[in-house]
Parts: C-alpha cells; sequence; structure tokens
C-alpha cells in the first residue's frame, strides 16, 4: 500500500504535460554567467582571470570552507569577466563569465555513453570525488552534498532515502531522469550508501508516476539494500522531513537536522551527479530542468549546460513575440507553489534549477482578498502543523517574539495555506516576509 506523510498537505492538479517529451540537449550557449553563490554556505572564491582560457569540467572557483562547495567551466572559451552581475532575482553576485568557443574537455573526463557498474573507489574516495565535483542538492535546495554525507557527533544514519517525489506542480525533470537514467541514478544511491555505511536504501516515488516505479524497482533488484517505496500523491511530499514522514513515519523535531531521525534525503538528480562524478570524474557542471507551460508547444526537459541565461530557454521555446516583447507575464524558477519569480530573464540557470514555468497573466492573477472566515483550512492543510492566520496575523503586527513563539522558522514556504484559503489572503508572502525579518535579527544578534 502506498504511503504518505501525517500531517496536513494538498491535492494540487499536477499539470506534468512535459512527462512524455525525453530529456534533450539544450545548445552551449555563446556566453555562460556563472555565481559563486550557487549553493547554501560560503560563496565560493575564483582561481581564473579575464583572459584565461578554460576547458569544460576544469576548476574556476575554490570552496570558501566546509560548508562551501567548488564551481567548474561548464563551456570551453576565455574567461571575459570575473566581476559582480545580477543573478536570475536581479542580486549582484559575483560572476565568472566565460565565452564559448568550441567544446574542449578535460581529458579526465570520461564521456561515453557506457554505464560503469562496477564501483571501485573506498568510502573515503567517494566522499573526496563528491566534494571536489561541487555536488549540491539538486532538489532546490542546493546543500552541498558532501556535507550531509558527513556524520554528526551523536548522530547515525540508518536510512539514505532517494527523493523521487517531484510532488511540485509541472516539474518533470526528475521523472525524465529515473525514466531514461534509472541504472545511473541507483548506482549512484549505492555510492552514496557506502559513504554512509551500512545504511538501508530507500527511494520515495509516487504514485502518479507509475512507469518511474516500475523502472526503478528493476533496476533496484540488482541491489541487495535498495527497495522502492510508492507514495500517494500528495504536496509537498518531496519536502525532507515529509518524506521521512512518509517513508519511515518518523518526525524530525524542530530545529533538528533531519539526520536526527537516522535519515539522510538525497535527490534523485543528485544521485545522478554523484553517479558522474565517481564514476565518470564529471563535475557538476550540467543538470536537467523542465521548461514548461500551459502552451503544447512549450513543454520540455532539457539537459543544460550551468550558468546558461534564462533569456536563452526562452527564445529557444518560441516564447518571445517576433518584436522581442514575452508574451508571458510571469517567468518561474521552480515550481509554481515554492520557486521564485524570475525578475532578471539575462540571468542564468544554476546548478540546482529544475525548472522555469511560463505563465501568462490570467494565470499569474491573484483574486482580491477578503475576509477571513475562520474556517482552518490553513491549519489544516500546513504540513508543520502551524497556525497560518495567527502566524500572518502577528506578521502584520510585527510582533517579532510571538511569531517565534508560535514556531515561524518552522515554516518551510510550502504554500499550502495559501493555496487553501477561501478568502485568499496572502498568508505565506506575510509569514515569509516575518520570517526573514525575524531571520536577519536573528543573525545580527
Ligand atoms: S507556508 Fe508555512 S505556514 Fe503555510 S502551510 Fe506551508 S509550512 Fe505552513
Ligand atoms: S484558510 Fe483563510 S479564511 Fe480560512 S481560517 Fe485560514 S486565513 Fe482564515
Amino acid at each position: 500500500m502506498s504511503k504518505t506523510f501525517s500531517i496536513g498537505g494538498i491535492h494540487p492538479n499536477d499539470r506534468k504535460f512535459s512527462r512524455d517529451h525525453p530529456i534533450e540537449e539544450f545548445p552551449i550557449p555563446k556566453r555562460v554567467f556563472l555565481s559563486m553563490n550557487q549553493h547554501l554556505g560560503m560563496p565560493a572564491v575564483p582561481v581564473v582571470q579575464k583572459g584565461d582560457m578554460v576547458k569544460v569540467g576544469q576548476l574556476i572557483a575554490e570552496p570558501a570552507g566546509f560548508v562551501s562547495a567548488p564551481i567548474h567551466a561548464s563551456v570551453s572559451g576565455t574567461v571575459s569577466d570575473v566581476a559582480l552581475y545580477p543573478d536570475f532575482l536581479g542580486k549582484k553576485v559575483l560572476t565568472v563569465v566565460i565565452d564559448t568557443s568550441g567544446d574542449d574537455w578535460l581529458e579526465s573526463i570520461d564521456r561515453s555513453s557506457e554505464i560503469k557498474h562496477e564501483i571501485t573507489d573506498t568510502p573515503q574516495e567517494i566522499f573526496k570525488k563528491i566534494s571536489e565535483a561541487g555536488i549540491v542538492g539538486l532538489g532546490g535546495a542546493a546543500f552541498p552534498t558532501h556535507v550531509k554525507l558527513t556524520p554528526l557527533e551523536g548522530m547515525k544514519a540508518e536510512y539514505l532515502i532517494l527523493n523521487g517525489a517531484e510532488c511540485e506542480p509541472y516539474l518533470t525533470s526528475d521523472y525524465r531522469l529515473m525514466i531514461e537514467h534509472g541504472q545511473e541514478i541507483l548506482i549512484g544511491g549505492e555510492l552514496m550508501r557506502r559513504v554512509l555505511g551500512d545504511v538501508r536504501g530507500i527511494i520515495g516515488i509516487e504514485e502518479n508516476k507509475p512507469r518511474a516505479i516500475e523502472l526503478m524497482r528493476k533496476h533496484a533488484a540488482h541491489f541487495l539494500q535498495w527497495e522502492v517505496v510508492p507514495l500517494k500523491k500528495r504536496y509537498p511530499q518531496g519536502g525532507e522531513k515529509q518524506l521521512i514522514d512518509a517513508v519511515l513515519g518518523r518526525k524530525v523535531p524542530s530545529f533538528s537536522l533531519p539526520v536526527s531521525t537516522g535519515a539522510v534525503v538525497q535527490n534523485v538528480g543528485t544521485a545522478y551527479a554523484v553517479y558522474e562524478a565517481v564514476q565518470k570524474n564529471k563535475p557538476l557542471i550540467s543538470n536537467v530542468l523542465t521548461v514548461t507551460s500551459s502552451d503544447p508547444s512549450i513543454q520540455r526537459n532539457y539537459h543544460f549546460r550551468t550558468g546558461t541565461p534564462v533569456r536563452e530557454f526562452l527564445n529557444a521555446a518560441g516564447a518571445p513575440e517576433q518584436d522581442g516583447t514575452l508574451r508571458f507575464a510571469k517567468v518561474v524558477n521552480g515550481g509554481p507553489m515554492m520557486g521564485k519569480a524570475v525578475a532578471n530573464l539575462d540571468g542564468a540557470v544554476m546548478k540546482s534549477t529544475s525548472g522555469l514555468l511560463l505563465l501568462t497573466e490570467k494565470e499569474t492573477k491573484r483574486q482580491e482578498p477578503g475576509e477571513c472566515i475562520r474556517c482552518s483550512k490553513c491549519f489544516q492543510a500546513c504540513p508543520m502543523r502551524l497556525q497560518p492566520y495567527l502566524l500572518y496575523q502577528l506578521a502584520l503586527a510585527g510582533r517579532t517574539e510571538a511569531l517565534e513563539e508560535h514556531r515561524v522558522f518552522d515554516c518551510i514556504e510550502c504554500g499550502c495555506c495559501l493555496y487553501s484559503c477561501p478568502a485568499h489572503l496572502p498568508l505565506l508572502d506575510q509569514i515569509r516576509l516575518a520570517r526573514n525579518v525575524s531571520l536577519k535579527n536573528k543573525r545580527k544578534k
């Protein structure tokens, strides 16, 4: 029987229009913009200068500490600038710009499509390769993977859960990866399992992806310690805390790391990147994203080089009108529930970008907010058992201490409250704002 998490959640229409479109190779851009902030933690530090020639896969930035990640050239060519450039959110970040020429790869990278099944590296060697390849969580959070695989004092991992839920509507990149590269995902998972020690491997997949469940089960049959667990379709099942609850029935306490429950969660895309890093010596310079909309001609999955400007995807999709204006009102980086609106179309996609969602004026139009009718739907939908309406009121009143007492930091910004509210109150907008202010104050202190 399919499992699911025990608190809250919603059932949005999944709109996975691009699910049957195989992954296509996106053309190499003329210029890439590689931000030094592509991961959580300290930004990377450039080791190249303007005028340097680089090959694909070459190190261009070193990690600035343990919670950081290196960055590698995603194209070959000349470094044309190392300076502050606005990212897709419009925020200026230190960026290495490379003007592409040819497609000249480091010779150490194995570019053959042959799957390398045999694992010859020790757990220590696997860990080193993962950290040197700049692998970060590709489920959206971009947390450096080697940090998550590092044991913490007093905590022992018992399970490695591969997250194949992909519960955000519209997105299909993880699904396509499981369909087209399931074996590599399993090998990547097995590599991480060996780093963690003698743990059990579980792949959680929502039951709206029966083909992926079937295929991954077939591949998992070759690995003694792995099993596939089907999950009921429910958002936000891909959230780490919700996935651990769904698969193991264990709850992550407030202010605790998921590993405190004995589980480490990694995305299926991350497992694929780990396979490429360890078995093929390929650093994280590319990923798969979904470019989608309600227009059937713009529903694709692309394998892209990191640092490709967002605008290139829109041009390829035929999104702009002939006069160059955009016929979509909004481009969202990620899915509709947790993604962020793209403020700068010349900003680039990053290691962890999983989707670009193009929305029309009509689709982005919000209903006028009314009065709260005290229906408690927001409370029932909240997967963190928070009281969204109360948090909203406290946020409007600027009552920081009361917000913290009512666990504002437990909010995972899933948007379930906003989605459920019949009065269309901007619950998440206010909660997020207040949460960010509280976080800033906490950091200052
Ligand atoms: S956005 Fe925050 S408050 Fe709203 S449902 Fe999600 S976790 Fe709860
Ligand atoms: S869902 Fe909206 S209307 Fe219902 S209690 Fe929550 S805030 Fe009020």
